[in-house]
């Protein structure tokens, strides 16, 4: 099961995507120096079909992509739930933030995906030194843009 305690419109997590970033709680991560130790609590509401059908219809043609931000507790629901995304015309992104993706990982379910825990002495994605990847999903295979996301 997944739960998210609120969401966001952002223009920098996916590069020239406008997507709405749903913040998932369930951490099991325990980053050190977490920006959001909140979110490893059991808080917020489930996130399912009808929910997601309730922010969609609220931002409709405003947005271009969905991210989960999140979900490492459920990886299994964090899929199921982007083909459900992309069955809704939406492109669907994952921020994970284990260091490995899922042995189950289906590329094909998400157009872009981000891996890789939060190591404060390295910085986030914007930080040249990061551990972090994100990838772009094109024909089933994961290509690196992470440094788009660094600053310039
Ligand atoms: S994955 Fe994100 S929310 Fe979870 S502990 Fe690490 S920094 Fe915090």
């Amino acid at each position: 099961m997944l739960k998210y305690t609120d969401y966001d419109i952002v223009f920098q997590e996916i590069p020239d995507e406008t997507t709405l970033a749903v913040n998932l709680s369930l951490c099991p991560n325990r980053c050190p120096g977490c920006h959001s130790p909140q979110l490893w609590e059991d808080i917020g509401e489930v996130l399912d079909e009808a929910a997601l059908d309730a922010l969609l219809e609220r931002y409709g043609s405003a947005i271009t992509c969905v991210s989960f931000m999140g979900g490492d507790n459920d990886t299994e629901e964090v899929d199921r739930l982007a083909q459900y995304v992309q069955s809704k015309g939406y492109k669907a992104a994952w921020y994970s933030g284990r260091r490995q993706l899922p042995q189950k990982f289906m590329p094909e379910h998400f157009d872009y995906v981000k891996v890789g825990p939060y190591i404060e002495s390295l910085g986030g994605l914007d930080h040249a030194t990061t551990n972090q990847r994100l990838y772009r999903i094109e024909n089933n295979q994961l290509v690196d843009i992470t440094e788009r996301m660094h600053k310039k």
